[in-house]
């Protein structure tokens, strides 16, 4: 069997999850370099590119310090990095973990002692999900309001994507991100979608954070109205923010 091409990674580190129903427990964060999208309030900008020639490890782990490695790494060395790293579950982000679909496709089955894998994507590109659905067991999606991202809408990309992780039988959640300007359309539109793909699929609605150059939280009544508007036609809806944000957390 050939090895599998390297990966371009931004960093690994361990810490407590702070998004989604998994909020609070530890995890290892493996976050990839690279996405084609260009959300208004992303707080990674610095993980879009390809052009990232080191990563950073965070050694040992839970300790805040970090070394510097090159990429692109091999799938034999990341695996041995990942082997100091004592949690259960391994987060794949990014970026956007699914640009990099080949070579997760071949290093998850390699990957040894078997981890729980969650996957963290924007929830566009159904092909590269397809190919590495056997090996994750939660597949955590963005669903990417227009009027949220400042992007196009991603309804029918979205749609495929949700359908084919659903009948995988992962597990599956949906995080939609609401900032000042979302509006109770594009929320409808989301309510739709989740309705008639997955009704039974948590809806996270995940309030915007500011950042350096992202100003445009929700307020907290807009928050409130957008639970209201979901719990109107979905079983399992949750308001819930980022955590690690609050904790000051990695
Ligand atoms: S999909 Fe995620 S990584 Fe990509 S721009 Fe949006 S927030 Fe940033």
């Amino acid at each position: 069997m050939t090895a599998a091409s390297p990966a371009i990674v931004h960093e690994v580190f361990s810490s407590l999850q702070g998004e989604g129903p998994h909020v609070g427990e530890p995890m290892t964060f493996l976050r990839f370099q690279g996405c084609a999208l260009r959300c208004r309030w992303c707080d990674t900008p610095a993980a879009l590119s390809h052009a990232m020639t080191t990563f950073r490890v965070e050694s040992p782990p839970r300790s805040w310090r970090f070394n510097a490695l090159p990429n692109p790494i091999a799938a034999e060395a990341l695996t041995e990095i990942l082997a100091a790293f004592p949690d259960d579950t391994i987060a794949l982000t990014g970026g956007e973990p699914l640009e990099q679909a080949a070579f997760l496709a071949e290093w998850l089955p390699t990957c040894q002692p078997r981890r729980r894998i969650l996957l963290e994507t924007a929830g566009v590109m159904t092909t590269a999900l397809t190919t590495v659905l056997p090996f994750v067991d939660i597949v955590s999606m963005d669903l990417k309001l227009p009027s949220s991202t400042g992007m196009k809408a991603y309804w029918s990309e979205h749609t495929a994507f949700i359908e084919a992780a659903v009948r995988a039988n992962k597990e599956v959640y949906c995080k939609m991100i609401v900032t000042g300007r979302t509006t109770p359309a594009d929320i409808a539109s989301a309510i739709h979608l989740v309705q008639h793909t997955a009704p039974k699929v948590p809806m996270i609605i995940q309030p915007a954070s500011p950042t350096a150059t992202f100003a445009d939280a929700p307020a907290s009544a807009q928050i409130a109205a957008v639970v209201q508007q979901c719990r109107a036609r979905l079983p399992n809806v949750r308001m819930i923010p980022q955590m690690h944000k609050q904790w000051g957390v990695l």
